[in-house]
């Protein structure tokens, strides 16, 4: 038996209100548009995917971000400090000048210093390059005030020196702008520099060298003999006015003293060669040698035998000659390998020393060149070698 509470709702499905409302209501919904039929079911969202080590990799990229982030923010941070004391700054003017600070200058004589400059930021010039391992470089000084630049050769590292560092050998001029300037500063000042220039490469293939060097002329022959040294057979004749530019250095093979011996025999080079001074003296004995002459005697170790060096002062009336030069060049080298090699005369010191040698280096087109070669060096035979004026 049925419930009575259900008879209503049954005698209301079979009554014809029932049937047209139903019909009705098919005919709306057959109208209505299929995308509406066609929703997809919902489906609860799909837990992210876990790499090999289950983390989540969205946790991954966020942390990678984020850590970008803080070391971005550390290093502006670390500039932003830094930059105020004014250390940090690594300052190339317009005109390629780099700041450096003076922390060294030893004095060599009553006239020259030997100056250490430090970079004051973080990157200096770049000295040390592959390309300038054979070249004679020099870098340019600025005086503030006048606007002006000066030359000076870099002198070659010493082992126990910082890299970026750079040492330069200075007279001090009189009268001279720059020069005067630069022996006039306090430690710890600022320098601006420029460079390096090249003012010669060292072709591979060099069999012997002669240097005839004046005053601070000796700095190329520093870096030539650091290049060559045990390549090459070479010879440095190194003229100073005054004997404390050059304390402490004995000649090898010019005597120094006046003996039977030395009005007899010429002191045989051991290249070949023969040198005779003028007028011999005695060296007088020093507790103090010049750090340019202790250089270039480490520099001669390390040179297999095979570097000489002289010494020529004015005040002792030891002077260089020609005769010094061309019995260099035509000396028979017990050494010599190849006789392809190139062979250089190299002329380097002031002006009047280079053009009293060689002759004037001339300008050409706003660039200074070699000119053809002058002076007394002009006269002699010299078949074979190649002149460079520096
Ligand atoms: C490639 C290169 C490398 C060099 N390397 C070195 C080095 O390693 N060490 C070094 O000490 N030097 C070096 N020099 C020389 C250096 O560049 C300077 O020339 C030197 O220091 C003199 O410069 P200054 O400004 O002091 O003298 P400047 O002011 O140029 O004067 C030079 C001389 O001329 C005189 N003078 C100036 N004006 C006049 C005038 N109107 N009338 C008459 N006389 C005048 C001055 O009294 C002074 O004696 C190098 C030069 C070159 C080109």
């Amino acid at each position: 038996m049925r419930p009575q509470a259900l008879r209503p709702l049954q005698d209301f499905l079979r009554s014809s209100e029932y049937v047209r409302a139903s019909r009705s209501c098919q005919r709306f919904i057959s109208k209505a548009p299929r995308r509406s039929l066609q929703q997809p079911r919902y489906e609860p969202p799909k837990p992210p995917p876990k790499d090999a080590k289950g983390n989540d990799p969205r946790l991954a990229r966020f942390a990678k971000v984020f850590g970008i982030f803080i070391g971005i923010s550390i290093a502006f941070a670390y500039r932003a400090v830094k930059g105020t004391k004014g250390e940090s700054k690594t300052s190339v003017s317009a005109d390629g000048f780099v700041k450096y600070h003076l922390v060294g200058r030893e004095q060599v004589s009553s006239t020259s210093s030997i100056f250490t400059l430090r970079v004051a930021g973080t990157t200096g010039l770049d000295i040390d390059a592959d390309a300038l391992q054979r070249a004679i470089t020099s870098v340019q000084l600025k005086q503030p005030q006048l606007q002006i630049a000066r030359s000076y050769t870099l002198l070659p590292p010493l082992p126990d020196q910082r890299a970026s560092d750079i040492r330069l050998l200075i007279r001090r001029e009189e009268g001279g702008e720059v020069s005067n300037y630069l022996h006039r500063l306090p430690l710890a000042a600022e320098i601006e520099v420029r460079g390096p220039s090249t003012e010669y490469v060292l072709p591979q293939n060099v069999e012997r060298v002669i240097f005839l060097a004046g005053g601070t002329g000796i700095v190329p022959a520093l870096q030539v003999v650091k290049v060559v040294a045990g390549e090459a057979d070479v010879h440095v004749l190194w003229a100073n006015r005054r004997r404390e530019d050059c304390q402490d250095g004995v000649s090898d093979t010019v005597k120094p003293t006046i003996t039977w011996t030395s009005t007899l025999l010429s002191i045989v080079s051991p290249f070949g060669g023969s040198i005779t001074p003028t007028q011999p003296r005695e060296i007088a004995a020093t507790t103090t040698p010049s750090p340019i002459v202790t250089h270039l005697q480490d520099l001669k170790a390390s040179g297999a035998g095979r570097v000489a060096v002289d010494y020529f002062v004015d005040d002792e009336d030891t002077r260089m000659t020609l005769k010094d030069a061309t019995k260099l060049v035509r000396g028979s080298f017990s050494t010599a390998t190849n006789t392809n090699d190139r062979k250089i005369l190299f002329v380097s010191g002031p002006e009047g020393f280079v053009k009293h040698w060689a002759g004037p280096k001339v300008w050409h087109n706003g660039v200074e060149v070699q000119g053809p070669l002058g002076g007394i060096l002009a006269t002699a035979n010299l078949d074979g070698w190649e002149v460079v004026k520096l």
